[in-house]
């Protein structure tokens, strides 16, 4: 749909009559007179803004209306008002697209896929067959040397006679026909808005490419969002500098040398966690309990490793408990000289905490949520057991 409005990105504000207003579903579907907010289609998301001070909440199109949905109930004249600086990003997006698709379709040879873009992220869907660095550095530059020399976005109404010459019949069958010229790369029917000339786009950076099933994906950024994008990594990079205490082209190697540093600093602690858990283990096997209580805070498998140890190298029952904060592990574990049946004592706590699990008569064990006081509790209901008997 043609809106002379869209010709120009600064036409963000209208006083306009309300015709239509019905509620569904708690929110408002508003039809103005005349509206200057951009309905999303080709390619181009829809404006944001508020109408009256009230929040747009969605722009849609259906059945010939233009609905405006708000929160609340509006009448007479009211006024519109789109985001500058959302509608100028929108432009910009659009615009650099109009010139990468067509610089890409008449001098590298790829059609036009699809085109992209979010508000956030941009790309255009490009049919290549092959894609490198080389050719889009290229293209970039190509499209920066267009941007320096300020080629000027046309807008124009033409009619059919005049113009049937430069696009198909598909392209004609309008109503209104709406051209935009970026001479000498682009000439194309559109109804979106976009910046009076490249200038406007200051400068454009493709980010990187993949490729796809029809072709390579172009991702971009171009005026406003490549700043906004450029200031958030910038800080990102500074903040990173600061805590590595290195300048910004040293960030790799330096986070490298970290990532080694702390593979090492692993590798030791688990030698250290095999030393510790070896000596704990046998402070056990030495000492004249036949019943041992203990309560850790590493994981289930170096609980597992730890009652191995004590029950192969001495006659224990064990009850061993790991603390991981919100959750525990318990392992109720013998020798294989004793009889009582660890199974049964694991099943008993089992129910009465709330733990998954099981195993057999000589090793069981399971998880659940943490009780504090377990250790204690068990100390006291089996401090005094037989481990001798069934
Ligand atoms: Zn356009």
């Amino acid at each position: 749909m043609i809106n002379r409005h869209y010709d120009d990105y600064l036409d963000t504000e209208l006083d306009s009559t309300v015709i239509n207003c019905i509620e569904r579903n708690g929110r408002y579907y508003c039809e103005f007179e005349d509206t200057v907010f951009y309905f999303e289609s080709g390619g181009q998301r829809g404006d944001r803004g508020t109408i009256n001070g009230l929040q747009v909440l969605e722009l849609i199109r259906e059945d010939g209306h233009l609905w405006h949905v708000l929160p609340e109930k509006v009448s007479g004249i009211c006024h519109m008002s789109v985001d500058p600086l959302f509608r100028l990003k929108q432009a910009e997006i659009h615009t650099a697209s109009h010139l990468m698709c067509s610089l890409i379709n008449k001098r590298f040879n790829a059609r036009t896929v699809a085109f992209y873009n979010d508000g956030q992220e941009a790309y255009a869907e490009m049919g290549f067959e092959y894609l490198d660095d080389a050719t889009v550095r290229k293209i970039e530059d190509i499209c920066n040397d267009f941007i320096q020399k300020d080629v000027p976005v046309e807008i124009a109404y033409p009619r059919r006679e005049d113009v049937r010459e430069y696009f198909t019949e598909a392209k004609l069958d309008h109503e209104i026909l709406r051209t935009v010229r970026i001479e000498p790369i682009d000439y194309d029917m559109c109804g979106c808005v976009h910046v009076p000339s490249l200038r406007y786009l200051r400068m454009m950076k493709i980010t990187h490419y993949e490729k796809t099933t029809r072709g390579y994906k172009l991702f971009y950024l171009v005026g406003t969002r490549l700043k906004e994008m450029l200031e958030k990594y910038y800080n990102e990079l500074h903040e990173l500098s600061v805590n590595l205490s290195v300048p910004f082209d040293e960030i790799a190697s330096a986070v490298e040398k970290l990532q080694k540093q702390l593979h090492r600093a692993q590798q030791e602690k688990t030698q250290y966690m095999e030393y510790y858990v070896d000596s704990v283990a046998q402070r056990y096997i030495d000492s004249d309990e036949k019943v041992i209580f203990g309560q850790f805070d590493f994981d289930s498998k170096t609980l597992n490793r730890l009652a191995t140890m004590i029950i192969n190298n001495s006659s224990k029952l064990v009850f061993l408990i790991s603390d991981l904060g919100e959750k525990m592990h318990l392992i109720v574990a013998r020798s294989r000289d004793l009889k009582v049946n660890c199974n049964r004592l694991f099943r008993e706590l089992a129910d009465e905490y709330g733990l998954r699990g099981g195993g057999n008569p000589a090793f069981a064990q399971g998880g659940g949520l943490n009780d504090p006081g377990l250790l204690f509790k068990l100390t006291l209901r089996y401090g005094s057991i037989d481990p001798e008997k069934e």
